[in-house]
């Protein structure tokens, strides 16, 4: 038993054993206060009652009806670790980041990776795009890559975000997933097709989360010292090469080992084989970005690589595992919104949308402080402003410095160098409806040129598998976009279907006569 047991389900033995012969502390309350027994109440008499006295009960049982905090509302299942960022190549005639500086930086960084729809206790290996985070701890502050393993999401406009994200989880009434939600948002919205491809293709379910890639997926901007800016999207691809699970494996390990993922990352790390994933940029003008085929910051969409071929910039390494799961991955707060100078936004919608929506959930979730619990300090830079206060305030709160500004105390603080790039927006304000873009053209091109005729197979079974649960007309309307992108497509889903149909038919034609027989039955027997 003891020889097949790794590293992390010996998690307990290994951290007694790195205690060496350190003695065992004393046993407090919350304040530090000795503590004499820790298995038996204070009560009068051996029968009770129990005395409000006991602060040493009261201490512990307080803090335990306080241990959960809200579960994020997507990504609530995930594993985390650390490590660094280090560069390989120059890129600093794109953006005047401090982290992209010289060829040999190293910047330290933490990850999380999870699953988008589960809860926090669901299993790692269902069918579900991954997020894929990285934090940067650089000089000039917290960079967040809120990113995820597909390139390319779901919506295009950050207005449909909720409603998106609950067609996703649980029915309002019966508290089940529930597959006529699910697909009659994706049917009325066919900008999903092309994410919805990825999800049902093989690299829906990875082998854990060091096998896949990870993408920034939104566009955003780089801006280098002379203030010239370009567009970029970032790409990290495994160099533990891409595997994934079948679904039979899947299946099997969310029964029995349903922290796969965790557990793989954690183990990997534990002994030394540290994953670690070549990061790329693409890099697009503001000029082409004018003449694009297409909207170059739509979401559902990837820059070919033909036209802006990836260019390599370094590596992510992760090489320490989480010291304790809550304080450093629970607590671990994303947002894209934080990024260095030299690294801005694209007018990318939804990642507009996220600029608010992150920030606004962690104040929510962890306080408005939660930029003081330390696996979110920036703590490679400074910070000096005006926020004082809020619950929670776990350093000296900037002390006695000036709590407004301007004032006479400081130095004036505004950098012209750092000033964000200029652009020129001129345009109609108004809710500009997007749904008619093309939606296809990609898709195809994925279906027909990206995947073999195995993987398209496996891909229509898969599609088909979970349709099939759907109300007929929606299973009418996703298989009629299907066949707007490739009328193969379209047709070997619906012929999966039909044979889910026909048999669905039988069962519930069987199940009729059974019931109108045994209900003949009950009546005849009332008669006599
Ligand atoms: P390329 O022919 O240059 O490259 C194809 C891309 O597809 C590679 O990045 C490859 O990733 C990825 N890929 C292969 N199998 C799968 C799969 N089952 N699920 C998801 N991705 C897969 O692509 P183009 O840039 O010319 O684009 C063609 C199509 O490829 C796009 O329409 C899009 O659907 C898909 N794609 C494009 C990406 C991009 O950023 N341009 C990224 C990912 C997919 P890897 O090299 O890691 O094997």
């Amino acid at each position: 038993m003891a020889d097949t047991r790794d590293r992390a389900t010996d998690q307990m033995k290994l951290w007694k054993e790195s205690r060496g012969s350190e003695k065992r502390e004393a046993l407090t309350t919350g304040a530090g206060i000795p503590v004499c027994d820790k298995l038996n109440v204070l009560t009068a008499g051996p029968r009770g009652p129990l005395l409000v006295q006991d602060v040493v009960f009261t201490d512990e049982m307080a803090h335990f009806d306080r241990e959960r905090i809200p579960e994020r509302v997507v990504h609530a299942k995930g594993a985390g670790a650390f490590g660094y960022f280090e560069i390989t190549h120059d890129i600093t005639r794109y953006s005047k980041a401090k982290v992209f500086e010289y060829i040999g930086k190293r910047t330290p960084i933490a990850v999380r990776f999870s699953t988008v729809a589960g809860e926090s206790g669901s299993s790692d290996t269902v069918r579900d795009p991954r997020g894929f985070a990285v934090k940067m701890y650089t000089e000039e502050g917290n960079w967040d890559l809120t990113g995820n393993n597909t390139p390319i999401f779901f919506i295009r406009d950050a207005m449909l975000f909720p409603s998106f994200i609950h067609s996703q989880k649980r029915n309002p009434q019966t508290h089940m997933k529930d597959p006529d939600m699910v697909w009659d948002f994706w049917g009325l919205r066919p900008e999903s097709l092309h994410q919805v491809s990825f999800l049902f293709s093989d690299r829906g379910i990875p082998d854990g989360h060091r096998h896949m890639n990870g993408y920034g997926s939104h566009a955003f901007k780089l801006v280098n010292t002379r203030g010239e800016a370009v567009y970029c999207k970032f790409h990290y691809k495994t160099d533990q090469g891409i595997r994934n699970l079948t679904v039979e494996e899947a299946n099997h390990l969310a029964a029995t080992v349903p922290d796969y993922g965790i557990h793989d990352l954690y183990e990997a790390i534990a002994t030394g084989n540290f994953p670690s994933w070549s990061f790329y940029i693409q890099v697009m003008t503001f000029e082409e970005a004018e003449k694009f085929a297409f909207n170059p910051f739509d979401m559902t969409k990837v820059w070919p690589h033909g036209d802006y071929p990836l260019i390599p910039v370094g590596k992510l390494v992760l090489n320490r595992n989480p010291v304790n799961y809550f304080a450093e991955v629970e607590q671990m707060a994303f947002d894209p919104s934080n990024m260095p100078p030299g690294i801005e936004p694209s007018p990318d919608k939804m990642l507009q949308g996220r600029l608010f929506a992150y920030p606004d959930t962690h104040r929510h979730r962890l306080g408005a402080n939660y930029l003081q619990i330390p696996v979110n300090c920036p703590y490679k830079a400074r910070v000096a402003n005006y926020q004082r206060d809020g619950p929670m305030c776990m350093f000296d709160n900037q002390g006695g410095a000036p709590n407004y500004f301007p004032n006479s105390f400081t130095a004036p603080d505004s950098q012209p160098h750092l000033r964000e790039h200029k652009f020129r927006v001129s345009a109609d304000v108004a809710r500009y409806n997007d749904n008619d873009l093309d939606n296809v053209m990609q898709v195809r091109d994925f279906y027909t040129k990206v995947l073999s005729e195995e993987q398209r197979r496996r891909l229509c079974e898969n599609i088909a598998g979970h349709l099939k649960d759907a109300q007929l007309f929606i299973q009418k309307r996703a298989v009629k976009n299907f066949s707007d992108v490739h009328p193969e497509y379209g047709s070997r889903i619906q012929a999966l279907l039909d044979k889910y149909n026909a048999e669905d038919r039988k069962k519930r034609s069987v199940k009729t006569y059974t019931q109108h027989s045994s209900y003949v039955t009950a009546k005849d027997k009332s008669n006599l």
